[in-house]
């Protein structure tokens, strides 16, 4: 993943003025719609043959289609010849009586025809009596969507099945604004993204999103989902993607289960976001308990975050931090830096479990490093794996003696050859490895890897 380039700003601008400056004007409006055949938002053509919709539902169909699919499932219908007989456009139907144009409203009729044929008790079914109907001539006012050749059922000049589209319109959307409700039946189907009534800074952030999300996005999605999302983040009355946390959000919008497109936009999008207001590089990462590393120039070592959460005290974790920051710069690959944080988080618990815990970095001692290997025993029976958790600790000190990150800690807490565990069979210590995780040798020493 990479980020896009943030504009030149003056520092501490505020967010918003950082996404006015962002935002492109192309991606400034309310009804936000990718140019077609964008790769990472259209999903091609229904695979019905002349049908219109963009495949977003499975098995590549409309989801008008696919809903009649499943339906037509469960009645045994097989795939392929379902596929061949569906009729092209979901679009609405006229009555069954001839010359009639309005919309069907029960049993294939129109309102009116139904009530005549139920009126009239007749023994043949809708169809046939339908058939021998001598409807009026007269022509009628037609329904108002574009393209629809019913006739106007209801005062708002729509057909029976748009009313009830109008109808669900209205309730989405509070709004009974009959040109907007046009729009959106004329983009039916043709993938957009919908920010009316968005906060203003929460509707930048997911123009900033989206802009970004087209020039650099990490896979398809459908925004459809996406759109769910924005909707329930309205419904939050959310002011910035920024209120809360990736994860808070993830959470609180329950993203997870059903919904993999919706979480990738707030996790994706919230790190852009995240980046463009708060920036990058160690003045920023470094006092956060979680590391991101490719804020920090360290984005291609297969690991995405350091976490300091398992160790608990914080003088440690400031001791641990500066540890840490000190071997990625040396060049300590990313993996096992964040192993070695995760090990001294095991020391953090230990100090944490004595019965007189120590509160500052100068009440650490040598016999709390020497109970921590002892124990360690108990934990990890395997001398060679033990050694390694014995080697971090060791190495850990050592540096924080010899860099003088600590000035209160006792010159005498460290790691002996001895704290060691003996290799089996050999009767010799395993000592801390050549390597050390270190590329170089600091000052040329050979001996074991603690100061004396
Ligand atoms: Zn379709
Ligand atoms: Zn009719
Ligand atoms: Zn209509």
């Amino acid at each position: 993943m990479s980020l896009s380039v943030a504009p030149a700003m003056q520092p501490n601008s505020s967010p918003l003025a950082l996404l006015m400056a962002a935002v492109r004007p192309e991606h400034r409006g309310d009804v936000l719609v990718p140019e077609a055949g964008h790769p990472l938002v259209d999903h091609g053509r229904c695979r019905v043959p002349g049908c219109p919709g963009v495949a977003t539902a499975s098995r590549g169909l409309c989801v008008a289609h696919a809903d009649r699919w499943y339906r037509a499932r469960r009645r045994g219908a097989a795939f392929e010849s379902w596929l061949q007989d569906c009729p092209p456009r979901c679009t609405p139907q006229a009555c069954l009586v001839p010359k009639c144009r309005y919309g069907r409203h029960r049993s294939q009729l129109c309102h009116r025809h139904h009530t005549d044929w139920t009126a009239a008790a007749a023994a043949d079914s809708a169809a046939v009596w339908a058939a021998a109907v001598k409807a009026k001539p007269d022509d009628q006012p037609g329904c108002e969507v574009p393209g629809c050749d019913l006739w106007a059922s209801f005062s708002d000049g729509f057909c029976v099945s748009h009313q009830g589209r109008f109808n669900a319109f209205r309730r989405r959307t509070g709004t009974d604004d009959r040109e907007s409700f046009l729009a959106a039946v004329a983009l039916a189907g043709v993938p957009r993204l919908n920010l009316a009534g968005l906060a203003p800074l929460l509707k930048l952030e997911v123009q900033f999103v989206v802009q970004c999300f087209l020039a650099d996005g990490p896979r398809r999605v459908n925004l459809s989902r996406w759109n769910t999302v924005v909707r329930a983040l309205h419904a939050h009355s959310a002011t910035s993607l920024l209120d809360r946390t990736a994860a808070d959000w993830t959470a609180l919008l329950q993203l997870r289960q059903g919904n993999p497109d919706g979480a990738l936009f707030i996790n994706w999008g919230h790190d852009q976001v995240d980046h463009l207001v708060h920036g990058t590089g160690w003045d920023r990462e470094y006092p956060l308990d979680t590391w991101t590393l490719n804020r920090v120039g360290h984005a291609a070592t297969g690991v995405a975050h350091i976490s300091f959460a398992s160790v608990a005290q914080p003088w440690l974790r400031e001791l641990v931090k500066q540890w840490t920051r000190h071997r990625l710069s040396i060049g300590i690959a990313s993996p096992g830096v964040r192993t070695a944080v995760g090990v001294l988080g095991l020391f953090s618990a230990h100090l944490n479990s004595l019965r007189r815990p120590p509160r500052g970095v100068g009440d650490v001692t040598r016999s709390m490093v020497q109970t921590w290997c002892e124990d360690l025993a108990l934990d990890h029976p395997e001398p060679r794996s033990r050694t390694r958790l014995v080697t971090v600790l060791s190495t850990f000190l050592r540096d924080a003696h010899r860099y003088g990150w600590a000035p209160d800690l006792p010159s005498t807490t460290v790691v002996f050859s001895e704290d060691f565990p003996r290799l089996n069979g050999t009767g010799t210590r395993a000592g801390p490895p050549r390597d050390c995780g270190r590329p170089d040798r600091v000052g040329g020493s050979t001996g074991p890897a603690h100061p004396p």
